[in-house]
């Protein structure tokens, strides 16, 4: 339920109120804006109705939340949150680059493509300990070095770092190194996973699972907000389609359904999206066109030689490329690099 005060009310009614709410056994939310106040009840509505809060003469309306995500939803909360890792925003009009190789090969390897990350204007570096492969005969990832090593080469360029968790048991070790945790697309609806990253102090970057909704995306969303991490990046990485000529077929309108219905900041992932090195730079600036808060990118210093991803990743050129374009771009629509 959403409760918009009416002007007059003071601290004291809100209190009055938020604490009818929690006595009812639903979760209060306080959320002060600058003319109003507005509070949220979650939980079963059906009891508040006892609490007569249209009658109150300090309430101005009250309705229902009626997206099953209560609190990923604009609804109760109309402005877009920043999330920031280390020192990059994503959303509210600030636009982030995460780049770096699909996985944690070797230290020359990470360091020559985070060099090229950098160079190219990205603030968050992104790379694989554990990946999730289709078949487990391919390369798995270096799992707790590979953690350690990203970190080292992270400080070592000036760049926080992203990673992907894939069990609930390394949650709190990934946490431990690195500055915002990846949830994969195989792992959308692993709900245990979800709760867990939920209850970690890291922001998460969340994607897309590859036959999921929109609604299913955000009701993913809602199990990490639920369990106390509001810092969250909605990540669409393209679907399952009948489409064979690309890997995924890169949902494009995806993004700006998901800014329309939810606050939390969204990136494109044009690499995954599209499975084809020479799609990822048109597909990256249509990403960011359609709205997007910021992209996710795969870059390897020699792509013909990478133990994952190579078909789909850029050359450090080309992606420097991309950056330029970005910059360039942006600023017309209203966003900044
Ligand atoms: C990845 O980011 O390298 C990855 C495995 O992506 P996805 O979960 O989107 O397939
Ligand atoms: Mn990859």
């Amino acid at each position: 339920m959403i409760i918009v005060m009416k002007p007059e009310a003071d601290q004291a009614e809100v209190d009055r109120l938020l604490a009818q709410i929690e006595a009812k056994g639903l979760k209060p939310l306080h959320m002060p804006g600058s003319e109003r106040v507005v509070l949220g009840a979650l939980g079963d509505e059906r009891v508040l109705a006892e609490l007569s809060l249209e009658a109150d003469p300090y309430v101005e309306s009250v309705k229902p939340i009626l997206s099953p995500y209560k609190l990923v939803a604009r609804d109760l909360h109309p402005h877009d949150t920043i999330v920031k890792i280390g020192d990059a925003s994503f959303g509210g009009g600030r636009f982030g680059l995460i780049a770096g190789p699909c996985a944690v090969e070797s230290e020359s390897q990470l360091l020559a493509s985070a060099k090229a990350a950098k160079a190219a204007g990205a603030r968050v570096l992104r790379a694989g300990a554990y990946k999730p492969r289709t078949s487990p005969y391919s390369f798995q990832g270096h799992g707790p070095e590979g953690l350690t090593l990203l970190a080292e080469v992270g400080r070592e360029v000036g760049l926080p770092v992203v990673t992907e968790v894939i069990e609930t048991a390394d949650v709190e070790l990934v946490a431990t190194h690195a500055d915002a945790l990846q949830v994969g697309a195989r792992n959308m609806q692993n709900f245990a996973l979800l709760k867990a990253v939920g209850s970690v102090a890291k922001p998460v970057v969340l994607k897309r699972g590859m036959s999921a909704k929109v609604e299913d995306l955000l009701l993913a969303a809602e199990y990490i907000l639920a369990a106390g991490n509001d810092q969250v990046i909605l990540c669409e990485r393209g679907i399952r389609t009948f489409e064979t000529a690309t890997r995924n077929t890169l949902d494009l309108a995806a993004v700006p359904i998901l800014k329309k219905k939810s606050h939390l900041p969204v990136v494109v992932d044009p690499s995954h999206g599209t499975g084809i090195r020479d799609l990822v730079t048109p597909m990256a600036l249509a990403g960011a066109a359609a709205g997007a808060d910021g992209l996710m990118i795969e870059v390897h210093v020699d792509p013909a030689t990478a133990l994952s991803d190579g078909p789909q990743s850029l050359y450090p050129e080309q992606l420097l490329a991309l950056g330029k374009q970005l910059e360039a771009m942006l600023p017309v629509l209203g966003r900044s690099l």
